[in-house]
């Protein structure tokens, strides 16, 4: 195949779509055929654009040129300007102001800011996610061929385990432990699902991963069934993705095609097929045992456990559940070896993580950095520090059921142990930085109200106890809360951690443990004072009950 001079890539998220991005790359594509280009620049999607106001936009590398917005009819002017006569086209140049996120660090980048370092992204944005042989020009499909060729299970299982990869999904449990769960139930039938979710406020990685490198899930999942004994995979797909659906089942189709799954995969003798099950809005069909009722037809509600999917999961049957990040660190720890995975990141946490940026911050958007890095790096360095030279106050990590992070704890690193140690959790890696401007009353309401909608409503403490926590902080926003209502709030928190069934009901009293332990003070004074410290509070002195 020929190497193209340039590459140009036209912005493909949902909303580009909306805004006319496929008739731009069509007009590319006259264009370029008109000038007998086509052979020498090749002409490709970009999936990984974060969500910023240049939308739709492409990209033009080498030189890694932003033009953006843009409409069909700039199309020939950048062609003939830039593709042709080597001249930047200055006047569609997006401006800093209108990007965000990794094309806005990618677009400021002097050379001497800290690189970050891709692993689950490195194809996002770089591969035509609907092209099969993309994919494998960039070393896809061949960790799956080194396994089934050169491997046996065992040493899969083994590779994992050594390369130190924790669950992605928030909990962190070691992965290479839960493989070898599922490799050790005895039974004629096993299955590894793909949970993409992706339910947690504010956290959009996995729908980056599944739209931009859809490939690289496939690829994993196979793995991971051929390592604990699966023949059978499901990729549970939240029902708003509907770009990431579309694209997985188009990849699914291109794979089986090349016999890269079905049966008899690279004559290993190693069957492997995969579902995309589209998910239906619910919140907790995020945690793994509601997600495996709701693949049975069934309402999602969690279920008691033990026992756990890995013995008893899809249909009873023994069952592998990985988060979408943690899925797509396989195929590079396999190819490159688990002590290439351990150099990155720290000693206990290694590898990356991928963060989504948002809030009171100059960039926002997605950044996949080593393990370790500090919230105030996050801030300085990818967001381009917070937003009017404001001054930073909280962190709100990992969607609604992540912790709250006070500014005294920014320079802790930002790996399982490190924030385990400090009594907070990094969760799915949404981070929501908020200056102090920001209500601690009022941010803790508007958490705990997404738990009282999305509780399932099966047990009693978590259904009973966001309802009526909601109300307490309600009462204390609106100026009528009392000293007592400090001590039913703990007590709430300490039911719902204590006696809920599963995990949303465990985590959702985080926002008011943070709450009274981080701050206090500020809840002091809307009781005792009567005064909202940021003005956000509107204290009618009316009671909810
Ligand atoms: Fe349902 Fe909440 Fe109980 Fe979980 S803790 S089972 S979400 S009611």
């Amino acid at each position: 195949m020929k190497t193209a001079r340039s590459m140009v890539l036209v912005s493909a998220d949902p909303e580009s779509i909306r805004r006319g991005s496929e008739k731009i790359y069509s007009t590319f594509q006259e264009e370029l055929s008109q000038l007998g280009l086509q052979d020498e620049i090749s002409l490709s999607w970009l999936s990984d654009s974060g969500r910023h106001n240049a939308l739709p936009m492409v990209v033009i590398y080498p030189e890694a040129v932003i033009y953006g917005p843009i409409t069909p009819e700039d199309v020939p002017y950048i062609v003939e300007e830039h593709l042709n006569k080597g001249r930047i086209a200055s006047s569609l140049v997006a401006p800093i102001h209108e990007l965000s996120g990794r094309i806005a660090w990618l677009s400021s980048r002097k050379g001497t800011l800290p690189a970050e370092k891709r692993i689950v992204l490195e194809r996002a944005g770089i591969i035509n996610p609907e092209d099969v042989q993309d994919y494998i020009l960039h070393n896809g499909y061949k960790a799956l061929g080194k396994v089934l060729i050169t491997m046996n299970p065992l040493d899969v299982l083994n590779e994992v385990d050594a390369s130190g990869l924790k669950g992605r999904g928030g909990a962190g449990f070691p992965t290479g432990q839960k493989w070898r769960f599922v490799s050790k139930a005895t039974s004629n039938k096993k299955y590894v699902i793909c949970n993409a979710d992706e339910s947690e406020p504010g956290t959009f990685k996995d729908r980056l991963v599944l739209e931009g490198d859809p490939h690289s899930i496939i690829e994993a999942m196979a793995i991971a069934g051929y390592a604990v004994g699966a023949d059978e995979g499901y990729i549970y797909i939240r029902g708003e993705y509907a770009l990431a659906q579309e694209r997985m089942r188009l990849a699914i189709s291109q794979a089986q095609e090349l016999g890269l799954l079905g049966d008899n995969i690279f004559n290993s003798g190693f069957n492997f097929n995969i579902h995309v099950h589209s998910g239906a809005g619910a919140y907790i069909c995020g945690e793994e045992t509601a997600l495996i009722e709701s693949i049975e037809g069934k309402r999602g509600e969690p279920r008691s456990r033990p026992p756990y999917p890995t013995t008893n999961g899809l249909w009873k049957k023994p069952t592998l559940v990985n988060n979408v990040e943690t899925l797509a660190n396989i195929p590079a720890i396999i190819r490159k070896g688990a002590s290439w995975y351990r150099s990155i990141g720290t000693p206990k946490s290694p590898g990356t993580k991928v963060y989504t940026i948002l809030g009171n911050v100059n960039a926002t958007g997605l950044i996949e950095v080593q393990m370790g890095i500090t919230l105030r790096e996050v801030i300085t360095i990818y967001a381009h520090g917070m937003k009017g030279n404001s001054t930073f106050k909280l962190a709100q990590t990992g969607g609604s059921s992540g912790s709250i992070i006070p500014a005294s704890l920014q320079d802790t690193p930002m790996d399982f142990e490190s924030f385990n140690k400090a009594g907070v959790a990094l969760g799915s890696g949404a981070l929501l930085i908020c200056n102090e401007d920001t209500c601690i009353v009022d941010l803790c309401k508007v958490l705990v109200n997404f738990f009282k909608n999305e509780s399932c409503g099966k047990c009693n403490p978590c259904r009973i106890g966001n309802d009526r926590a909601y109300q307490i902080l309600s009462n204390i926003a609106e100026g009528v809360g009392t000293m007592q209502d400090m001590k039913d709030l703990e007590s709430i928190e300490m039911y719902l951690y204590q006696m809920s069934n599963c995990g949303l009901g465990q985590t959702a009293g985080t926002p008011i443990k943070d709450t009274l332990s981080h701050f206090r003070a500020e809840v002091e004074a809307h009781i005792k004072l009567k005064i909202c410290p940021t003005g956000v509070c509107r204290m009618s002195g009316h009671k909810v009950n």
